[in-house]
């Protein structure tokens, strides 16, 4: 009889855990996903903003960027992954500025640490969210972030200098040989003037020789 008894316990026992496995499972046939199926779902995968994938100048929609070459974030990496070459370029007004050449940026050696981006005095770095970065070599990891033809550049032209007035011109040159030549004559008349003055010296001299 105990046995019998024991068989209908169990049995219910069992009944009851399916009915709460079931339970589970139908709750969970209704409950929004949360995971993602990548990468079939690449078109709409939202990465969070925060998130370093890979460092990157900042370009207007002129396509400057605001690099200014100073070297702060190259020698603020702790790992050697910036390198920045410059280069020194005439300005339509006559002067020279040095921009930058190339920043080569080696992403295989980045920690992410941001403080390239927190340092630049120009605001001119930040970090993508660009996670797919796969390569199948290392050298791959190695980009040019100032990637884009350099925009000419909006200095101003300096406005050439008028002509001088013919006139002006000729009368200032006369005045210039005018001047010269009275120079000229005044160094001659001191120079007579000393040679006269030597001259009975030298002769006085010869005299007591005798
Ligand atoms: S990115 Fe910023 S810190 Fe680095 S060289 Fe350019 S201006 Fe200087
Ligand atoms: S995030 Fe850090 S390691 Fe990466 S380039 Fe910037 S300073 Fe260097």
């Amino acid at each position: 009889m105990s046995s019998i008894k024991e068989y209908f316990s169990e049995a219910g026992k069992g009944l009851k855990s399916l009915v709460t496995g079931m339970a589970v499972t139908g709750k969970e046939f209704v409950t929004p996903k949360v995971t993602e199926c990548y990468p079939e779902n690449r078109a709409t995968l939202k990465i969070a903003d925060r998130f370093r994938a890979e460092l990157t100048l900042k370009y207007d929609s002129e396509g400057h960027h605001k690099c200014i070459a100073c070297g702060i974030c190259q020698m603020n990496c702790p790992n050697g992954t910036i390198q920045l070459t410059t280069k020194m370029v005439d300005l339509p007004d006559g002067k020279k500025k040095r921009k930058l050449d190339k920043y080569m940026y080696d992403l295989g050696s980045c920690t992410f640490c941001m403080l390239c981006v927190t340092t630049c005095p120009q605001d001119a770095l930040e970090f993508t969210n660009d996670f797919e970065q796969a390569v199948f070599t290392r050298g791959s990891l190695i980009k040019q972030l100032n990637y884009r033809p350099e925009p000419a550049d909006s200095t101003p032209a300096a406005a050439p200098k008028p002509a001088m007035d013919p006139e002006k011109l000729a009368k200032i040159k006369a005045e210039a040989l005018a001047k010269a030549a009275k120079i000229k004559a005044e160094k001659e008349a001191a120079a007579k003037a000393a040679a006269s003055s030597t001259a009975p010296e030298a002769s006085k001299d010869e005299t007591n020789e005798k």
